[in-house]
């Protein structure tokens, strides 16, 4: 199906991250330094699993044909498997994704798969079990690898592992981490950190630019591969060598935005056009009833004439954004 999701730059989305809860069980020191605080809000809610069903028709209705689902931690929600069966019930959203710290994998990879989940990202940031303890502040290191090695067993023929490699923390791993893809089937993906509002003096202290690790990977035979039209903005490289590839993901890179494909919804339902953006497009008052879709489907085509050429990062502006947590990264 054609996307009808096109904005003024003749960008096409066919691609939907959509957020499931802000709440997470991890303390990343880069996201959620202090762990998930509640809101205080008590009339906050994320998007009930019906509400999720109606999100993904509309956007399934406009041409999207893969679906993220991220957070805060997404496998939290206790109605995970029931949210994933939702989304494959629309036959042209032919990848369903997600986004996990892995906690869960060991134990419910094989249902989620069964469920129709098609791909998969661990987030990874250390190979060093002391140290994914200091950075995520959980000592779940063994169970995350062991839930990526049920993720292969359970039949993943490929799994992405996302890395924030940062100076003077984690930076020296890089060998380690290519070593450890030489014989896996695993996209190693690379993200630069981003500056956010609440992560201001980390980022001044540990920011090492994507372009340090693209040198270090080119001296290294790593050769960039073609773009695929669901690569996004990632730059992939291979290396005859190694059974694995690197995903470098760079936003501060000159021109990253022009293949902008994805579009976001939050967990309470606001549609974001960029990560980092302004307040978001609010959904939810069409999410209520199945005879409001056509309406929900204008609003979301709509919404895209607002989206903007490029981020402001460059000019340390996040935007709203406080923490990638709240959003989905
Ligand atoms: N909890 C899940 C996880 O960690 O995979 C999904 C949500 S998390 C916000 C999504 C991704 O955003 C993770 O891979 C995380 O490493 C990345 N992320 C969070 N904050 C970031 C930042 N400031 N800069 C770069 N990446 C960040
Ligand atoms: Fe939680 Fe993911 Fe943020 Fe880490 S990066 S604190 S796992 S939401």
């Amino acid at each position: 199906m054609l996307s009808q999701l096109t904005d003024a730059f003749a960008r096409k989305f066919y691609y939907l991250r959509l957020s499931i809860t802000d709440v997470c069980n991890f303390r990343c020191t880069y996201c959620l330094p202090e762990g998930y605080q509640p809101s205080g809000a008590p009339t906050k809610r994320f998007l009930s699993l019906d509400e999720i069903r109606r999100v993904s028709r509309a956007f399934a209705a406009l041409g999207t044909e893969k679906v993220r689902l991220t957070g805060g931690e997404p496998s939290l929600r206790r109605d995970f498997v029931e949210i994933l069966a939702a989304i494959r019930e629309n036959p042209s959203i032919k990848t369903l994704a997600v986004t996990t710290n892995g906690y869960r994998l060991a134990r419910d990879v094989a249902v989620w798969r069964d469920a129709g989940l098609t791909a998969l990202n661990v987030s990874v940031d250390s190979l060093d079990a002391r140290q994914f303890h200091a950075i995520t502040g959980q000592d779940k290191f063994h169970q995350v690898m062991a839930g990526i090695d049920a993720a292969f067993d359970c039949g993943f023929a490929k799994v992405k592992v996302n890395t924030v490699l940062m100076r003077d923390v984690n930076d020296h791993q890089l060998n380690a981490f290519l070593h450890w893809i030489k014989d896996r089937p695993i996209q190693l993906r690379f993200i630069e950190l981003m500056e956010t509002g609440e992560g201001r003096a980390l980022f001044a202290r540990h920011h090492l630019p994507g372009t340090v690790i693209r040198d270090k990977l080119l001296a290294q035979g790593w050769q960039l591969a073609p773009r695929g039209r669901s690569d996004g903005p990632a730059q992939v490289f291979r290396h005859d060598d190694y059974q694995g590839e690197i995903g470098l993901i760079m936003p501060y890179e000159k021109d990253f935005c022009l293949s902008c494909n994805r579009l976001r919804v939050s967990a309470v339902g606001n549609l974001h056009l960029c990560l980092f953006g302004e307040q978001g497009i609010p959904l939810r008052d069409l999410l209520a009833e199945d005879s409001q879709m056509d309406d929900l489907a204008q609003r979301i085509a709509g919404g895209l004439s607002l989206k903007k050429q490029t981020h402001f990062l460059h000019d340390g502006n996040s935007g709203i954004t406080q923490n990638l947590s709240f959003i989905g990264g």
